[in-house]
């Protein structure tokens, strides 16, 4: 996809391997994978118009560079139920990057501002992960978010390009499996759309080869027919060759 590379040229150019949460959403839903509205905005007016324009509530994050998990850094507010909670979420976020990056002894880039976007329902939990390995190439994780990937280590791994049956596989084979098909008077999940997530997050990587992590967490899986939506996107890509040097 043009898109995809237009946008790894532009973070190279400006020096960063980090892709921010816009740009990945954009390059996803290139691909097909659906995504809670969202846009950008670099006021805390501009915010408030792009909030209307999206429809409360909202979630504004930090968009930085330098801020790889937003939550650490106090940059993620949800649930944002009017313009003046927006504007709040809005200064506040930049205050806490600020002293987030005082803390650490840098100063944040700030000036891409904050993503708006839609509040989303909330779904089952899942992590889509792809890393690269030098010698196996990318491999894509798959797991149930919260103490399922963190505390039992319920994932399984597929290494891509993978077929549709590879993608249904995995999400039949984790312990916690059952969670997708409805307990306790739960409706089944759409696993449907989880494996069209997968199959798609499988081809853009196959095609763009240069990205060397990927994080789909949380992804919201909803009930069966009502689609899933990746609700936090996070791309590393690999740096530009260092350039021969000519000394010896
Ligand atoms: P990070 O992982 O960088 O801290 P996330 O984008 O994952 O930031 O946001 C943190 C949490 O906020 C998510 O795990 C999710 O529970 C919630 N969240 C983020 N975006 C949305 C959204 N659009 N709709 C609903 N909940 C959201
Ligand atoms: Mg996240």
């Amino acid at each position: 996809m043009k898109a995809a590379k237009k946008i790894f040229e532009t973070a190279l150019a400006e020096g960063r391997t980090f892709i921010l949460e816009n740009e990945a959403k954009d390059i996803m839903k290139g691909y097909g994978i659906g995504v809670p509205a969202y846009d950008t905005a670099k006021s805390a007016d501009e915010a408030v118009t792009k909030a209307r324009k999206i429809g409360y509530p909202v979630v504004l994050k930090i968009l930085s560079k330098d801020i790889l998990h937003k939550s650490d850094a106090g940059g993620v507010k949800v649930n944002l139920k009017d313009d003046s909670e927006v504007r709040k979420a809005f200064q506040e976020i930049m205050e806490s990057a600020r002293k987030y990056g005082s803390e650490k002894g840098i100063q944040v880039d700030l000036s891409r501002g904050v993503l708006i976007s839609d509040f989303a329902d909330q779904g089952t939990e899942v992590i889509i992960g792809v890393t690269r390995d030098p010698q196996f190439g990318h491999a894509l994780m798959f797991g149930l978010g919260g103490i399922f990937v963190e505390v039992l280590k319920d994932v399984t791994f597929r290494l891509i390009p993978m077929t549709e049956s590879d993608a249904r596989e995995m999400v039949g084979e984790i312990k916690a499996a059952k969670i997708l098909d409805g307990v306790r008077g739960q409706p089944p999940r759409d696993v449907d759309a989880l494996v069209n997530v997968i199959m798609s997050i499988s081809k853009m990587v196959k095609e763009n080869p240069e990205i060397i992590e990927l994080d789909c967490n949380p992804t919201f899986v909803y009930d069966k027919g009502k689609g899933a939506l990746v609700v936090d996107a996070r791309i590393l890509i690999e740096g530009t060759k260092p350039k021969e040097s000519s000394a010896h």
